[in-house]
């Protein structure tokens, strides 16, 4: 295809407009927002493949985009299980919205985590309090087929500056974002897994769109491909290297949160399939519909689905609180199980949605009907490549034959 420099188009924030002080007021807005705004635009950002700019700018003005700072800077320091129920509450509204959300909060949850502390991160992160800036990624890389954990492209020192290019195979909303956060080999001599993490700020770069993003769903993630051309001051490279801020940071906040959005696509599929119950049993009074039986198998998985990320949003809240208990995150157990969360999670939410098709038939299978979960299940189907299931699979096999349980 041919290639096209995008243009940015993102939107101010008034930064006096009083925004919610605890995340019980944040949780309060957000539902509310995700409901008023979120749900009414879903069916245009599905159907154009647009970026959900109207979710974005409310959840800007609430200040939902700043939930993850640290309260010493500015934000409102949420935990894992914050933010995982702020991306649920939004995910059944609009899938690529609350994508869109959480990819953003794994972002700041590495900048906040690895590179707190130094002058640039901290002033950064007051000033995305204050703006409301939008942080994308770039893991991915042509030639890397998928694996993170390796790249290509090397961040070039000189002097005070850095040079960094990179061909990334997909860019969710990298068009539509203030900054991106790259990964990259430390030097040009490092090996491929030797890899650190660059923030680079719109001021930085220039992107040129190299693919397109006509996919099945999340569609208004906007993930084309992307080469990426940058230049900026030497501390805009995370201290450390990308293999710790990957596996206390990026990994568990990428797992934790995709879950619970996940989660909450199939938790608004299954809200479908009740109220549809609930109607038919309204109609035939003092008889159970015979699709009963199936919704209450599913609030059942749904349960079940929930507990999983909540509870691991909680172990990692609890081991992150500990004096030193960061390094628990490297070890081998809690990668494991990471991996399997990420795996069920994505397994289990298209297997829901199904399920609530079968309760509430034609009607979940029209595009035009109230009952209608086109969207949610091509959204959800992404889960299992979003990172390919088998290669995670394949990474906890081997793990599993060294693991010494203890
Ligand atoms: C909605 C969405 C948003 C995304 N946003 C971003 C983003 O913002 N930034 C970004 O950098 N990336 C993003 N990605 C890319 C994503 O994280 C993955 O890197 C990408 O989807 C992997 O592409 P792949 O399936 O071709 O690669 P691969 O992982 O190479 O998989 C290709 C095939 O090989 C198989 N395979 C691979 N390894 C093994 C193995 N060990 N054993 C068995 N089979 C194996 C897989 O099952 C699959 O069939 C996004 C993806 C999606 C779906």
């Amino acid at each position: 295809m041919s290639e096209t420099v995008l243009q940015y188009s993102t939107s101010p924030v008034n930064p006096t407009t009083t925004r919610p002080a605890t995340f019980a007021e944040l949780l309060t807005a957000v539902r509310s927002l995700a409901k008023s705004v979120s749900a009414v635009h879903a069916p245009s950002v599905d159907k154009e493949a647009r970026f959900p700019h109207e979710s974005l700018q409310a959840l800007k003005g609430v200040g939902a985009l700043s939930a993850a700072v640290p309260r010493e800077l500015g934000g409102l320091g949420c935990s894992m299980r914050e933010l995982a129920q702020l991306c649920s509450a939004v995910s059944g509204a609009c899938g690529s919205s609350g994508m869109v959300l959480a990819m953003h909060y794994i972002q700041i949850a590495c900048l906040a985590r690895h590179g707190a502390g130094t002058p640039f991160f901290d002033n950064y992160l007051r000033d995305l309090v204050r703006h409301q800036w939008l942080i994308a990624s770039m893991t991915s890389e042509v030639g890397t087929f998928g694996e993170t954990r390796t790249s290509i492209c090397a961040v070039q020192r000189d002097g005070d500056f850095f040079t960094l290019d990179k061909d990334a195979t997909t860019g969710s909303y990298c068009g539509h974002a203030d900054a991106i956060l790259v990964t990259c080999r430390r030097d040009a001599e490092a090996p491929a897994s030797d890899q650190v993490l660059v923030l680079v700020r719109k001021q930085d770069y220039k992107i040129t769109q190299t693919t397109t993003w006509d996919t099945m769903g999340m569609r208004g993630t906007c993930s084309p491909g992307f080469k990426l051309e940058s230049r900026g001051p030497v501390e805009q490279i995370v201290p450390g290297s990308y293999a710790d801020s990957s596996a206390q940071s990026m990994v568990p906040y990428s797992h934790i949160l995709w879950a619970a959005l996940w989660w909450g696509i199939a938790a608004d599929a299954f809200g479908k399939a009740a109220a549809f119950v609930r109607q038919g049993a309204r109609k035939s009074a003092g008889t159970i519909p015979a699709n009963a039986g199936r919704l209450a198998e599913a609030s059942m998985e749904l349960q079940a689905q929930r507990h999983n990320w909540l509870t691991l949003a909680n172990e990692f809240d609890a081991i992150d609180s500990r004096p030193g208990g960061r390094q628990d995150f490297l070890s081998m157990g809690w990668a494991l199980k990471m991996n399997h969360l990420k795996i069920s999670a994505s397994e289990a939410t298209p297997k829901a949605v199904h399920s609530a098709l079968q309760i509430i038939g034609i009607l979940a299978y029209k595009n035009d009907s109230p009952y209608s979960l086109g969207r949610h299940y091509r959204d959800a189907l992404s889960g299992a490549l979003m990172i390919s299931n088998d290669r995670i699979a394949a990474k906890s096999a081997s793990m599993l034959m060294v693991l010494k349980d203890d």
